[in-house]
């Protein structure tokens, strides 16, 4: 890999890992990629076993000491000064998730702003989880403590660090948890900036400890280890299966957020001026790398040529470029995404190309770029209509009723999210209970994301839930304490 001339000044060094307050080095180190050159920018350490090993000793040491010890009040605390330095740092958080992922400079500053959002809400949150008093028999008082579960595992993808790592870490913290987090080879950098800055804030050490490495190693033995009681993972569906088998040995919980192939359906009477900025955008946003990608538009007959050529106009504008240029899309994370992609617009029968973006001419050559396709013709059980590609490509598909559209919409494995467009109050009432799906958006896409909304999948999009109050009860167990009196 060759060395990126202009790459932005980290204020640490990456190739150390947090373990117990420490940040140290491993043995080995991994290259950390540009995707908008192909450039290598940095190095990440090669965390292995025994490095998890030690962050969980790390872990258990924090929540028997400080960390255990303090109140809900202060571990809110804690947080909010955690999420006032991460919005003071916004700008180099941004900076450092554009070079690292390849994400638009705009989008990768929503992300950093996310992360600070998470911060806020669980310092809030963090005093406010209570148990319950329960009626109970004559001469009994029963009442409910919510606990830390003790040691967390974490581990992340690379599409969306910075809020993923702020859902799940700031969660966890709230409820007085020890994290340990492994964050994706391709993209570590943000977990590493966030930890320093976690440090900086006065987070106790041992509270949070940062091991990087690859997914077989370091991810392989946090799920593993039978020293962490709680793992939660985001990540592919055939990872997801293997962390759920580790856990299934160890006999402790686990949330899986993975993959999905959500639907949004456009009913004939749908504002489509409205509709059109949303259903492009749900699909190319991170270059489609998201697993909320609104990837197939479900369009009722009578305006389904309509939505494709409208669609397809749109697709025509669309710009990739380097992700500091801040157009449209950037590259995607590695060449072997692209490779998984262009795999998949291959299966496209003749004449399914609706519209491509375009790649722009100072894209360097050694960039993942790949222009974002629409597609129209292949029917809904058509691969292309049932896998996830997790690139920027979507289809559209036409269906003749109600019925049909509830059938397609919820014909694949998946279910994470679902759309509907219509201006019928009745129709989005009732399509909201038949919706597949963990959350269901009626008349927008993804409602710009807030971190107070509870957020998970069903079916091969995994279980358990984060955002929200709900990822507090899922990162805490209920002790029920029964106390006979007379
Ligand atoms: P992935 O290959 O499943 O990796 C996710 C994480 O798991 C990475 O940190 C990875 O480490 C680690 N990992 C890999 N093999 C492991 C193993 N054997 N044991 C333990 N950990 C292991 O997924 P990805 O390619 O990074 O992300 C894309 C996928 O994630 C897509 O399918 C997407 O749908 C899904 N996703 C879902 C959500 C959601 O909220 N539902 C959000 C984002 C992404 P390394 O990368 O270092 O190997
Ligand atoms: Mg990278």
């Amino acid at each position: 890999m060759r060395r990126d001339p202009d790459l932005p000044q980290l204020w640490f060094d990456p190739a150390e890992m947090l373990i117990g307050g420490r940040w140290r080095p491993a043995s080995q180190t991994l290259p950390v990629e540009d995707p908008s050159t192909g450039f290598e920018i940095g190095r990440i350490a090669r965390g292995r076993a025994g490095d998890i090993a030690e962050a969980v000793a790390a872990a258990e040491a924090a929540r028997a000491g400080d960390w255990g010890r303090m109140t809900a009040t202060e571990r809110g605390r804690v947080l909010a000064r955690i999420g006032r330095m991460v919005r003071e740092r916004a700008e180099d958080l941004a900076l450092i998730e554009t070079t690292d992922v390849g994400k638009p400079l705009t989008q990768a500053r929503a992300d950093a702003q996310a992360l600070a959002r998470y911060m806020e809400f669980y310092a809030g949150a963090a005093d406010k989880v209570m148990g319950e008093t329960i009626p109970y028999l004559d001469g009994y008082t029963v009442y409910t403590l919510r606990e830390p579960h003790g040691v967390t595992g974490h581990i992340v993808p690379w599409n969306y660090p910075m809020q993923i790592v702020g859902r799940s870490v700031g969660a966890a913290l709230a409820m007085g948890n020890a994290c340990i987090l492994k964050p994706a080879e391709e993209a570590s950098l943000t977990a590493l900036a966030f930890a320093r800055i976690a440090c900086e804030a006065g987070l106790p050490a041992g509270a949070l400890n940062v091991v990087t490495g690859l997914g077989e190693e370091a991810g392989a033995a946090l799920s593993c280890h039978p020293g962490v009681q709680h793992l939660s993972f985001t990540g592919s569906v055939a990872v997801g299966r293997l962390i759920q088998a580790a856990a299934a040995l160890n006999v402790v919980p686990v949330t899986l957020e993975l993959g999905g192939k959500s639907p949004q359906l456009v009913f004939a009477d749908a504002d489509l001026d409205a509709a059109l900025p949303f259903l492009v955008n749900a699909g190319i946003q991170n270059a489609g790398q998201t697993c909320s990608a609104g990837s197939r538009i479900l369009v009722e007959r009578p305006r389904y040529d309509e939505v494709v050529s409208r669609m397809a106009e749109r697709y025509a504008k669309l710009r990739v470029g380097p992700a500091r240029d801040d157009l449209d899309l950037g590259p995607l994370i590695s060449a072997r995404q692209r490779e998984i992609v262009e795999g998949f617009l291959a299966m496209a029968p003749e004449g399914a190309v609706s519209a491509q973006g375009r790649i722009v001419a100072a894209a360097p050559a050694g960039g993942h770029y790949l222009a974002p396709t629409l597609l129209a013709g292949p029917g809904p059980d058509h691969p292309l209509a049932q896998d996830e590609i997790f690139g920027p490509v979507q289809i559209v598909i036409p269906f003749a009723d109600e019925g049909e559209a509830v059938a397609i919409a919820n014909g694949t494995g998946y279910g994470l999210v679902a759309s509907i467009w219509t201006e019928s109050g009745a129709r989005q009432m009732r399509l909201a209970k038949r919706m597949r799906a963990g959350q269901v958006f009626l008349n927008n896409y993804g409602a710009g994301g807030g971190v107070e909304l509870p957020f998970g999948g069903v079916g091969k999009s995994g279980h358990g839930r984060e955002k929200g109050f709900e990822a507090l009860y899922g990162f805490s167990v209920t002790k029920t304490v029964a106390a006979r009196h007379g």
